[in-house]
């Protein structure tokens, strides 16, 4: 069987594993490609490598046909031109910001964005010289009032990180496309499954793909999605030029966990919005936080604009029951403390929101306590929660 080109001697043999058939092997599950090295049929081609443009193969760290399926996958859900996947949410962010906001300009955020976003802004950006102004999520098309001529990007976040107002996206958007502002969604609460803000005019679209993709609180991967292929471009050279890139090993786990989403999603979107009407009046509990009460900030616009809700919303407990929060927390049995959410696992998570707030006051007293559903038995769910709330009364 050895052809004359078959090495013979060992050591070689040991570095060339044989091509085996393929004749007749089909599988559902998507082939995990790691590479540094791409290696190319000759010199010519070698040479030319710089040719094969932002979608070609040319070095590991710039896709392999593992990533480009999860990058492809994503673009599709969101209707836009390109993804690209990075190493975490937070990365997702900060690599938008940094492709896309030079010296002098300005960047806008939201007052409930993922904190780590204000930390960027305040404590990297501007240093830098790229200056921002933190604004109320809820100020609609007001947003034209806060635009400079330098301002470059507008940031949004929807709904808010565990705050949970929903803004109006379409006006935000609207007033930034008037004034050439670019406009960038955080949409990892709702997924492409129950929010596309491309489809709303949104410039980029970004996700923590580490909670809902990959669904199982075990790995970390963030996608940036635009609508136009000259931002991928700029988005790519910029992640090559920083050296950022995604192991295959994580895409193919993202690639798992994406194909059971939207089980997933609508099964704890609809325990969730159940708990929270539930909650609603119940003792020891000062508000329910999930935009598909009427009452909740912007449950018009997410009635509009949103097929559903995800597994996470909050509540704000009584004033006064911070001294035994700790203790009550610990004795939960099904619920886990933990931040990442997204997972099979629910979650609670302690916030203090008016500690952060620099744009608006946040209108509670009391502790608040997000939630992320996971896929236990909602009735056993519900009994840990209400012992919660009865240790948390009781004092
Ligand atoms: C978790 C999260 C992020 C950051 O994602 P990481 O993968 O943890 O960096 C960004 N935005 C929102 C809304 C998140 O919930």
């Amino acid at each position: 069987m050895a052809k004359d080109d078959t090495p013979t001697r060992d050591a070689t043999l040991c570095v060339h594993p044989p091509e085996v058939s393929q004749e007749g092997y089909a599988s559902l599950a998507v082939p995990t490609y790691r590479a540094s090295t791409i290696v190319y049929p000759d010199g010519e081609a070698f040479l030319r490598r710089a040719t094969r443009g932002a979608d070609g193969y040319t070095y590991g760290l710039h896709g392999t046909p593992t990533t480009r399926t999860l990058e492809e996958q994503i673009t599709r859900l969101h209707g836009g031109a390109r993804t690209l996947i990075v190493p975490s949410g937070q990365a997702a962010i900060s690599m938008v910001m940094l492709a896309v906001l030079k010296p002098g300009d300005h960047v806008l955020i939201p007052d409930n964005a993922y904190p780590p976003v204000r930390a960027l802004c305040a404590d990297y950006l501007n240093p830098r010289g790229i200056a921002h102004t933190v604004y109320d999520p809820m100020i609609g098309a007001g947003i034209a009032d806060l635009i400079e001529a330098r301002t470059r990007l507008l940031w949004i976040e929807a709904p808010g990180s565990g705050s949970m107002e929903v803004p109006d996206v379409p006006a935000l958007i609207a007033a930034a496309r008037a004034r050439g502002v670019l406009t960038g969604c955080d949409n990892t609460w709702a997924t492409p499954l129950l929010f596309k803000p491309l489809a709303h005019g949104a410039d980029i679209v970004c996700e923590a793909l580490t909670k809902y993709v990959g669904g199982h609180s075990d790995l970390l991967l963030g996608s940036i999605t635009v609508a136009d292929i000259a931002l991928h471009r700029e988005l790519r050279a910029t992640l090559g030029t920083l050296g950022i890139g995604v192991s295959p090993d994580e895409c193919a786990l993202a690639l798992r966990g994406i194909q059971t989403m939207a089980v997933r999603l609508a099964h704890v979107g609809q325990v969730a919005e159940d708990f929270a009407r539930r909650l609603v009046g119940r003792p020891g509990v000062a508000a329910v936080l999930h935009p598909a009460l009427p009452s909740h900030p912007g449950h018009a616009a997410y009635s509009r604009d949103f097929k559903g809700g995800s597994g996470v919303f909050s509540l704000v407990l009584e004033p006064g029951q911070e001294a035994h929060l700790g203790a009550a927390l610990g004795a939960l049995k099904v619920f886990a403390i933990g931040a990442s959410w997204g997972g099979t696992h629910s979650l609670v998570a302690p916030q203090d929101i008016a500690s952060i707030r620099t744009a608006t006051r946040w209108p509670h007293a009391g502790p608040l306590l997000r939630l992320s559903i996971g896929l236990e038995d909602p009735a056993e769910l519900w009994d840990d929660l209400a012992g919660l709330l009865d240790r948390l009364s009781a004092g």
